[in-house]
Order: structure tokens, then C-alpha cells, then sequence
């Protein structure tokens, strides 16, 4: 949908979720977390009714397998293994020292030795469904001085629906290199290899994707989906140019992005 009725949407949901996420107290600033899983991937999350503490279970929901899955440490620290056949599994759980902890159970194999320092983004472990669970997943926990919080990923609070489906996180953990990162909307976007209507086409975009914009500037004026204007970004990792018309954010011209 274009970009301004979406954005309608997320501030209706968002919305919708602050009145349930109360966000307590915190004595010590919580680390920068991530999400638990690699750069790009689209997850979906839920909270169950016999829910431990204040966890989120996480599916993949971009099409890809979530079994086997590489889960990912969401900030740096110390990594321990522990083993609950009975209830969370194979599970790691980080120290990020200041009191605060992240678990991530359910894991069909460990990635990192007991008490090794891991970094924001390095895989910890493998995706599976050990222990108490009814499929694979990702049961996600942050932790203050041994009390579970409602978990906040790049400053922001999660909402805890009921079900799989209605949230979804896109994870930017471990993505490194450059360029910002944004998605895309519409179908059959084509990536030309000059910000020109005349211009090669490199690529094609399928679908709504994730794709890393290196500058922006301007070009021919593209006239689609009721907007009309001549910015174009260069993405990375298609090599070529893309009317910012299918970029998914309000303004023309992209706000943090340098010109080419
Ligand atoms: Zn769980």
C-alpha cells in the first residue's frame, strides 16, 4: 500500500500497542538489543497465555525456514550454555553485564563454547524445537537483575499479542557493511543500472524486500501509484537505481542518506 496510508496503519497499531506495553522502571540503562536473528530476515512473535516471565516466541514469516535458523546474540557479553530437556531445552543465555540478561531457548544446537565473549550479531546457536516446545522457534527473553522485561529491540518496545501473525520485526542485527537500511513496497520494481526511465534494467524487485540505499539523487521523474517525483536511491547490494516512489517512507527525498 502506498507509504502514507501504511504509515497510518503502523501509528494505529502502535497505537493500539502502547496502551498494553508498559515499559517499567529501569535503574540501569539496558544494552542496544537486536533481534535474535539474522540481518533482513522477517520474523513474526506472540506471547502464549502460559507464557514464563515476559518472553516472546518468534517465527520466520518472509517465507523462509525457521528450523535451523542461525540465532543471533542480540547484544554482546558472555555466553553460557545450559540444558532443560523438560522445559527450555538447549539454551544460551548472555550475560551483558549492569545487571541485565538475554535468553534464547529451544535451540537444536549450540554455535559457542560455555563462557565465550561474544559480540552483537555473532550466531550463539541453531533454531529448533528442543525441550518443551510444539515447533521450531526462537523463545526470546531480557532479563534485569533476574526479572524478565518487556523486551525492547533498537529502543523500541515489542507488543505482546496473543498470537503469530499480527507483528512482525525485520532484524537489522549483524548486517554491518554500508548503507541504511529500509523496505520496499509494491511488486515488480525495477532496478536500472542510471537513476533513467531509459536506463537498463539490472534487476527486478518481486515483492516488498529489504535493500540497503548508499546515496540518493536525483533523476527522471517517475509519475506511479498517485506520487510524482525525481528521486532515486543506489542500492547496495542490487547495484543500480530505484524511484524512492517504492521506498518505504514519507518523504520524497530519504532522510540520513547522502546524495550520490
Ligand atoms: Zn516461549
Amino acid at each position: 500500500m502506498p507509504p502514507r496510508k501504511l504509515l497510518a496503519v503502523l501509528a494505529a497499531l502502535l497505537l493500539g500497542a502502547a496502551t498494553l506495553v508498559a515499559v517499567p522502571t529501569q535503574a540501569q540503562a539496558a544494552p542496544n538489543f537486536k533481534a535474535p536473528f539474522p540481518c533482513g530476515q522477517r520474523w513474526t512473535y506472540s506471547h502464549h497465555s502460559q507464557e514464563v516471565r515476559r518472553a516472546l516466541d518468534f517465527i520466520r514469516s518472509d517465507g523462509g525456514t525457521t528450523n535451523g535458523t542461525p540465532v543471533l546474540a542480540s547484544a554482546g557479553g558472555t555466553a553460557y550454555r545450559f540444558s532443560q530437556p523438560g522445559g527450555a531445552g538447549n539454551y544460551i543465555a548472555v550475560e551483558h553485564g549492569g545487571g541485565w540478561k538475554t535468553y534464547y531457548f529451544h535451540l537444536s544446537a549450540y554455535s559457542v563454547a560455555n563462557g565465550q565473549a561474544v559480540s552483537q550479531g555473532q550466531q550463539i546457536g541453531v533454531t529448533g524445537s528442543t525441550g518443551a516446545s510444539s515447533g521450531p522457534h526462537i523463545h526470546y527473553e531480557q532479563l534485569y537483575n533476574g526479572v524478565g522485561q518487556n523486551i525492547v529491540i533498537n529502543g523500541s518496545g515489542l507488543a505482546y499479542p496473543g498470537s503469530y501473525g499480527s507483528h512482525h520485526l525485520t532484524s537489522d542485527n549483524g548486517c554491518g557493511g554500508p548503507g541504511k537500511q529500509f523496505r520496499t513496497w509494491g511488486s515488480g520494481i525495477n532496478v536500472r543500472s542510471q537513476p533513467r526511465l531509459n536506463a537498463s534494467i539490472v534487476t527486478t524487485l518481486g515483492g516488498p524486500t529489504t535493500v540497503y540505499v548508499l546515496c540518493q539523487t536525483q533523476g527522471d521523474t517517475v509519475t506511479a501509484e498517485g506520487y510524482s517525483h525525481n528521486w532515486w536511491s543506489k542500492l547496495r547490494d542490487q547495484n543500480g537505481f530505484m524511484t524512492n516512489i517504492y521506498i518505504d517512507h514519507p518523504d520524497a527525498r530519504l532522510p540520513g542518506v547522502d546524495l550520490c
